[in-house]
């Protein structure tokens, strides 16, 4: 435990010196003036706050040529460097260490510009996607990428973890909707990647190289993002099942429908339950599984009729639900479950494709059983991305770390999940939290194809060291 600076900060020192010495004005929260909330992301919290350390040196730049400045220096004198969106991350990509430094978009904010005839908006990568959207809409348009954390996380955080989100179903994740980027690479050169138009095929495919690179190659200093009308209406509609199998059943009726709904929720029976105890509501009144889903677009009595029919067919309870109460149900999803403070839990983000989300709700019962831990999910279902809980009670003989079995667990879904063509992250990416998952699924071999694209743009290795890969 690290309670005050000792000589190993002395680089971080200098690298203070220096930067204040060379970009006038700059904004640096030194190590142990309240920096601690930038060690951790919203996954690792808990972890920083028992550590009890100062915290990094924290850079606050307020340009390109700050953010550039900030780079070299620390290439320089070998700091190495966080970069840091707004730290609602859920892999802790964003966690640093008291050596390191942090260099945070937050006061990079600006909306640059819209043009409604290109479909384009040009935005900084401190904006929090809910502002974008919210100066979007007097030009009739929208950024479709919404993440659950869509009121605080920032664009270059959702660029950089290539966040998913619950319209992906219809408008595809981060990466279908990033056009162009500026982007600091570690030596503090900038370059432009990708295009403003649609189309544009010069050279490889950098653009995509960055998009959920998590901060390991380049700092995201600059967007072009694209945009879409917003839906001429849109509408809830809910369908009821008996059971979790006949939910998870009941999406194959979706997906061959002509039906192409904007998002699709599953929710099993103890989801449900767990909704009803933290929100005082009644969900399991009205059954044990549950498909959420909004339809968007022209047409919309059509795609409802269609949906009821096809999900009805398939032993669902089917409601068109009014605006309010569809806006009560979202809201519910994104924030309706409580999060069981008084056991050990670890939230997974395995997907899987979308006909195999059947097979792993399935797989619960037996690893239950097998662990002594209960597991429920919420899933993403229009893209195959569930969001298991594993959690299992405390007993007097824990300690202060979790059983084995809760890890165990959850590795043995991780299995279930790659043993059906799925992945161990489908939208929180790797961080530091999930590199021992992502070794079973990625071959050796494409595991030092990265290491080696991240030595040829980073060969110090200055950009967030030991994440992601
Ligand atoms: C309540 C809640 C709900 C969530 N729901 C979703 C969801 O539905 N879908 C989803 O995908 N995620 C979700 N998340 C996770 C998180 O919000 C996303 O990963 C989000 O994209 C992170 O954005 P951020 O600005 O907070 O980034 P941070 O947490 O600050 O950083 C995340 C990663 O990106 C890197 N980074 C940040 N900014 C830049 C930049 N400008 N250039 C280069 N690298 C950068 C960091 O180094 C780090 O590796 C949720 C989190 C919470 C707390």
């Amino acid at each position: 435990m690290t309670t005050q600076l000792t000589d190993e900060h002395t680089s971080i020192r200098t690298y203070v010196q220096d930067l204040r010495r060379r970009v006038e004005g700059i904004e640096i929260l030194e190590p142990g003036t309240g920096t601690t909330r930038y060690s951790h992301d919203a996954a690792t919290a808990k972890t920083a706050a028992d550590s009890g350390n100062l915290g990094p040196a924290v850079v606050l730049p307020a340009t390109a040529a700050q953010v550039q400045e900030a780079v070299k220096v620390a290439a320089e004198l070998g700091v190495t460097v966080v970069p840091r969106g707004a730290g609602t991350g859920l892999s802790g990509g964003a966690t640093a260490q008291p050596s390191e430094v942090v260099i945070s978009t937050e006061k990079l904010t600006a909306i640059i510009e819209v043009s409604p005839l290109d479909e384009v908006a040009v935005v900084e990568p401190g904006v929090i996607n809910a502002d974008l959207n919210k100066h979007l809409e007097p030009f009739g348009l929208f950024y479709a990428p919404d993440p659950a954390s869509f009121d605080i996380s920032s664009i270059g955080g959702n660029i950089a973890t290539n966040a998913g989100g619950l319209r992906c179903a219809k408008y595809g994740v981060t990466r279908e909707s990033i056009l162009s980027l500026d982007v600091v690479l570690a030596d503090g050169s900038l370059i432009t990647v990708g295009h403003r138009s649609i189309k544009g095929v010069t050279g490889l495919d950098l653009t995509s190289l960055f998009v959920g690179s998590e901060g390991i190659l380049g700092i995201v200093i600059k967007a072009t993002v694209r945009l879409r009308p917003i839906p001429v209406a849109r509408k809830t509609v809910s369908a009821f099942f008996n059971s979790t199998a006949e939910g998870t059943d009941g999406l194959a009726a979706i997906t061959l429908s002509p039906v192409r709904p904007a998002a699709i929720e599953f929710f099993d029976t103890p989801s449900l339950a767990n909704i009803d105890a933290h929100s005082g509501t009644n969900l399991r009144d009205r059954g044990a599984a549950l498909i959420l889903i909004e339809i968007d677009g022209y047409g919309i009595g059509d795609q409802a009729a269609d949906l009821a029919t096809a999900l009805s067919a398939a032993g669902g309870r089917v409601t068109v639900e009014s605006d309010d109460d569809g806006l009560r149900l979202w809201e519910l999803r994104r924030s309706g479950r409580g999060l069981p403070q008084d056991k050990w839990y670890i939230g997974e983000d395995i997907a899987v494709p979308k006909s195999q989300l059947p097979k792993v709700y399935a797989a619960f019962p037996a690893l239950e059983a097998r662990f002594g831990v209960d597991i429920s999910a919420v899933s993403h279902a229009g893209d195959g991305n569930l969001h298991p809980l594993i959690t299992k009670d405390k007993t007097p003989d824990d300690g202060t770390n979790p059983p084995a079995s809760l890890l165990e667990a959850a590795t043995e879904l991780v299995k279930v999940a790659l043993s059906l063509g799925g992945t161990v992250t489908g939208e929180h990416g790797v961080g530091t939290i999930k590199r021992e998952w992502a070794a079973l699924e990625l071959s050796e071999r494409s595991r030092e194809v990265q290491h080696a694209i991240k030595a040829a743009i980073d060969p110090q290795q200055t950009l967030n060291p030991g994440k992601a890969i």
